[in-house]
């Protein structure tokens, strides 16, 4: 880390790296790379590559097609084993920031988004926020052809059962491949549904996670190929078995201590804490179309699966939108537990912050919080206890998004714009669509 430019032309040398890759994501959250020969290290490290914004999704307007990535080179890694272009010579990456041709950050960059939250709460006084996901995903079977399916391995009983679960040798390579690039893995274990996996990596500052996690799916997905499977982060990829979430677990530092930490308060939670709280409480309806994008993302958010419905935090329930592990010290932490694996984790760790920010710039304080499982209550109870329900759909999501005007500025107008044409055009595909469903339920009958 912190590597100066000589230090990493040096390393390629050494090493003898024949390709570049330099990474960005979109705003659909896609990650996308243009690779360099050897013959251009040296202007792709200067920031000097130029890229037509205009072929990239929701990047940019034609007029101002002509964009520079600008390498961050703390993001510097040796591509390892398995992650290369099948013997064509050794690769290293760099993510890059996108700029104008004369240096200005262009608005459309989903770094730049969680960047200007970043320095929001270091004006605050904030060292920083820091965030540890959970990424589930789900590995499948492909056909012969190479197509994916959502066929579980686990299942598959006529698929030849090697002594070693295919899924089981694919994620330690996972595991392997991420260690080789830096990564700190907590644990890597089978989750509930058959074929469903979820690797936990360390907490890290906000910029750092959102760029770790555009790493690791791609990483996973591409270890998975190399063992015949697909890789997937949709959310609810099978009906009736549990969906594929990424809780993300929150924390704001101060001066080196967790500033949601205070052992003479109530829960031992900080005002600080509380008013964040507060804030993700507050705005949860106009950040969920950007935490949970897909029109498919809306069928994980249903009662009975382990995925939050309600707006509410609790000290220990798992059905609640916002749980607070038991861990307290350095390891006081608010976990967010409706994200999915499906989002711009730029945006959607940007959004995170600016919602609690508001919270802390307005002093607002939670609800007491909810400790018995909300899917239980009634509908009295629920509006008792001030309980909210996120939106069901992703139209409904986009509602609440063009409504909060918090969320539309930390998006800025740019990104904003383009998130909502394109995500209303994914809605209004759907919607004009005749799903299996309809005829399976109406075709004989009517
Ligand atoms: P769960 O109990 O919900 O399964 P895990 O233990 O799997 O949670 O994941 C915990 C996540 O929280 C990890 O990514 C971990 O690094 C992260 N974490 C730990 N301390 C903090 C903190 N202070 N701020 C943010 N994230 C943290
Ligand atoms: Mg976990
Ligand atoms: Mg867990
Ligand atoms: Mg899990
Ligand atoms: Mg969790």
């Amino acid at each position: 880390m912190g590597y100066t430019k000589a230090e990493i032309l040096g390393i390629l040398k050494e090493e003898g790296v024949k390709f570049l890759r330099l990474q960005i994501t979109d705003i659909l959250g896609v990650v996308k790379n243009v690779e360099v020969p050897e013959s251009q290290f040296e202007k792709a490290l200067d920031g000097e590559i130029m890229f037509d914004g205009s072929s990239i999704e929701g990047f940019t307007r034609i007029e101002e097609s002509d964009m520079l990535l600008k390498p961050d080179y703390n993001t510097f890694v040796l591509l390892p084993e398995g992650l290369e272009n099948g013997g064509r010579g050794r690769a290293a990456r760099l993510i890059c920031d996108v700029t104008y041709p004369d240096g200005r950050p262009f608005e459309g960059d989903p770094r730049y988004v969680l960047k200007r939250q970043v320095e929001r709460l270091q004006k605050l006084g904030f060292d920083n926020m820091y965030a540890g996901p959970e990424p589930e995903f789900f590995l499948f079977l492909r056909t012969p052809e190479g197509l994916p399916t959502v066929e579980t391995h686990d299942r598959a009983g006529y698929f030849d059962l090697a002594p070693i679960d295919k899924g089981e040798e694919a994620k330690r390579d996972m595991v392997n491949a991420l260690v080789a690039m830096g990564f700190e893995i907590e644990a890597a274990h089978h989750e509930v549904a058959p074929g469903q996996h979820e690797i936990d990596f360390k907490y890290a500052d906000a910029l750092t996670t959102a760029d770790n996690i555009a790493t690791f799916k791609w990483v996973v997905k591409r270890i998975a190929l190399n063992h015949g499977l697909h890789a997937t982060f949709l959310p609810k990829p099978i009906r009736g078995i549990n969906g594929s979430g990424m809780h993300t677990h929150l924390s704001l530092f101060k001066d080196g201590q967790n500033a949601f930490y205070d052992p003479e308060a109530e829960y031992q939670l900080s005002r600080t804490a509380l008013h964040f709280i507060a804030g993700l409480l507050e705005h949860a309806e106009g950040m969920v179309a950007i935490t949970n994008p897909l029109v498919n993302s809306y069928k994980r958010l249903t009662p009975g699966y382990e995925a939050p419905t309600n707006i509410a935090w609790s000290a220990s329930n798992r059905s609640a939108m916002i749980r607070i592990p038991a861990r307290r010290g350095v390891g006081t932490r608010a976990e967010l537990r409706m994200p999915d694996p499906s989002c711009n984790p730029y945006l959607a760790l940007a959004v995170m912050a600016a919602a609690g920010l508001d919270g802390i710039e307005r002093g607002l304080l939670p609800p007491p919080p909810v400790q018995r499982n909300i899917y239980h209550m009634s509908v009295r109870e629920r509006r008792k206890h001030k309980i909210r329900e996120l939106p069901g759909t992703l139209r409904e999501a986009l509602e609440a998004l063009r409504k909060d005007p918090v969320i539309r500025e930390a998006l800025g107008e740019h990104v904003y714009s383009h998130f909502v044409q394109a995500k209303q055009m994914e809605w209004d595909d759907y919607r004009v669509t005749v799903h299996q469903w309809e005829l399976d339920r109406y075709l004989a009958t009517y």
